[in-house]
């Protein structure tokens, strides 16, 4: 029987730097991933989808094999399986913890449902993510290595499958749980002058990238710039996006609850005839 009516989702995402520890290969952060699991179960948000990063467990695999650049030798698909392997390892940390806090989780693999073309998703089978929704459950699903219709096979990043579920499936709310406190006017890991930014319309975001592509005030890199590169298509859909820092506690639960909470709301703002 159907349980719930349907609410527009909340897309969850926990960055692989807050649930792994990315200096040693292969290490959970089991501290945060359990205090996480139970701020979600606390939040008790109608209508969840959960993505999770890779942090040390997909990286160093699929950079071994250099997955990410498609297809080119076959000693390369055992790195596939290998790659996913790691991933489907770190899920299972992830996906112990939350049924333990009594969340209904149920996993997605994405390299079973996706298919990519030169790195973008093209196709995904979303009639069962629908129906678990409706159902009550909570589907999580995780950066992994896809097959790709160009380059053979390719690196879906939690990012884009962040941005693609959200449009696909309607989504209310993106938030995105990172290991910095939000989007910040330079990387504030290297640059100590970096300030917070709480709030960001569309239109500022794109002149920020366009300061990037301009190269001299290098504002958001590495992680940072991926995100915002998928949150700029999710906030043309109308869609809110907040980041707030997962290593934090209570910053997710306080976001998930729709309290005010220190982070980055990015939304789409008046647009400018
Ligand atoms: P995750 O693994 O959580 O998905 P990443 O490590 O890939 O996240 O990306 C987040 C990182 O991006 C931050 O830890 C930070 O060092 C970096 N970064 C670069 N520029 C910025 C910026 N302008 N604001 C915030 N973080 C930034």
């Amino acid at each position: 029987m159907v349980r719930r009516m349907s609410v527009k989702p909340t897309v969850l995402k926990l960055g692989g730097s807050v649930i792994t520890n990315k200096e040693k290969p292969l290490t959970p952060d089991l501290q945060a991933i359990e205090r996480l699991a139970d701020e979600i179960s606390q939040a008790k948000v109608s209508s969840l989808i959960l993505v999770h990063g890779g942090g040390s467990f997909g990286h160093p695999v699929a950079e071994r094999y250099n997955i990410a650049e498609g297809f080119v030798d076959p000693s390369q698909i055992l790195g596939f399986s290998q790659t996913h392997l790691a991933m489907t390892l770190l899920n299972s940390w992830v996906m112990e913890a939350l049924i333990s806090h009594n969340i209904p989780a149920v996993e997605v693999h994405s390299s079973s449902c996706v298919v990519t073309k030169a790195g973008r998703i093209v196709n995904m089978e979303l009639k069962p993510l629908k129906k678990m929704l409706k159902m009550g459950f909570v589907p999580v699903l995780y950066g992994d290595a896809v097959l790709d219709a160009e380059k053979g096979f390719a690196i879906l990043s939690g990012d884009q499958l962040v941005s693609s579920l959200a449009i696909k499936l309607g989504a209310c709310r993106i938030i995105m749980g990172a290991d910095v406190d939000g989007l910040y006017t330079a990387d504030p890991k290297t640059d100590s002058s970096a300030h917070l930014i709480d709030h960001i319309t569309l239109e500022e975001l794109k002149s920020l990238k366009h300061k990037i592509e301009g190269s001299k005030a290098t504002d958001v890199t590495g992680g940072m710039l991926g995100k915002m590169l998928e949150v700029k298509l999710t906030i043309e859909h109308d869609i809110e996006t907040v980041i707030v820092n997962a290593t934090k506690s209570g910053r997710v639960y306080k976001a998930l609850k729709g309290e005010k909470v220190i982070g980055t709301i990015i939304e789409k703002g008046e647009t400018v005839e």
